[in-house]
């Protein structure tokens, strides 16, 4: 069994280091039961714990802090302080994390928060895309600071309920509020405060998905509607057509209308449009379809810009379209 090194030490400095250090950091050498150390593990920056972050950080650490036991929090604070995390996954609604202990391998752990219905989204996501300044402060990454009683009101939970009634725990090691369990709390907590959106993921929506519908409410509240495609500008201004046999000198020339509608300008393109309509998946994020749908539809409109672009797939008929017979119908020759 190793001991632990000083403070703060180089996780490199390697096994059997002394526990012995003359540092102000007492809890560390209190231990006689030291983990394993490993290098390049993630680092606590915040070494007095989540009390010192912002309060939207702070809150989440504090709502599960009296489901752990005062030595599993001082003991977790030092693991995350020294770098025993090897690994920490935030997913929708779940935290997958890697802490090393004194076992010879890392406890593997998995937090669940429960997560919001679509219902419950929608309504979310609409009552913050009501509110300009939220929706701004959360696209510029700051947390709002009406974002409590907005969830108030909704009847949602952001952040644990208090006492983590509504979030699940398990660790390898057996137990399930452990010294592991608060380590991953510390650096969840850091991360939360780094990037707010974390707690939106963490009831199910990942940040991309919930900017991307915040977005288009917002679209769709301040246009009142987001099509996927315009309706052509020629269908609402029919142009007056002069008699068929008044103009057989120029049946087939393309008449000045051609030219008005290609000055039209073209509508703003809104990205995705339909998928954005359609809203998230059914499958609950356990198939990625609208993103693949979203890289197809990317790979399909690439595929069709690269075609219109290149000048090797411009028809003949077009060059040569003046000279062909009134009338004809036939198609220009293919090349095999
Ligand atoms: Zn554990």
């Amino acid at each position: 069994m190793s001991a632990m090194p000083p403070s703060g030490g180089d996780p490199r400095v390697g096994l059997g280091a002394p526990a012995t250090h003359s540092s102000g950091h007492e809890s560390i050498a209190r231990h006689i039961d030291a983990p394993r150390r490993i290098s390049r593990g993630l680092r606590l920056r915040h070494r007095a714990g989540p009390g010192e972050l912002s309060w939207h950080a702070a809150r989440f650490a504090a709502a599960l802090e009296s489901s752990f036991s005062t030595e599993a929090r001082a003991d977790g604070l030092e693991y995350a302080i020294i770098g025993q995390t090897s690994m920490l996954k935030i997913e929708p609604a779940r935290v997958r994390a890697s802490v090393q202990g004194r076992a010879p391998r890392p406890y593997e752990l998995t937090l669940r928060l429960h997560a919001w219905t679509e219902a419950q989204w929608d309504q979310a996501v609409g009552a913050m895309a009501a509110e300009a300044a939220y929706t701004a402060r959360l696209i510029k990454g700051e947390f709002p600071s009406s974002a409590p009683d907005l969830m108030a009101r909704l009847g949602l939970d952001l952040w644990p309920v208090e006492g983590g009634t509504d979030a699940e725990l398990s660790c390898q090691c057996g137990q399930r509020w452990c010294k592991h369990a608060w380590a991953v709390v510390c650096h969840l907590s850091e991360r939360i405060q780094d990037d707010p959106l974390i707690l939106f993921s963490l009831r199910g929506m990942p940040a991309s998905q919930l900017l991307e519908r915040l977005r288009e409410r917002r679209n769709l509240l301040a246009q009142g509607t987001s099509v996927a495609h315009p309706p052509p500008p020629m269908a609402h201004a029919p142009p007056l057509l002069a008699p068929a046999e008044a103009c057989l000198h120029d049946f087939w020339r393309p008449g000045p209308a051609l030219e008005a509608a290609r000055a039209v300008r073209e509508s703003h393109h809104l990205p995705h449009a339909l998928l954005r309509r359609l809203g998230q998946s059914p499958m609950q994020g356990k198939f990625p379809v609208v993103g693949l749908l979203s890289s197809a539809y990317d790979a399909v409109r690439d595929a069709a810009l690269n075609v219109r672009d290149s000048p090797a797939s411009s028809p003949p008929s077009e060059v040569g379209s003046s000279e062909s017979s009134p009338g004809s119908c036939s198609p220009p020759a293919h090349s095999p």
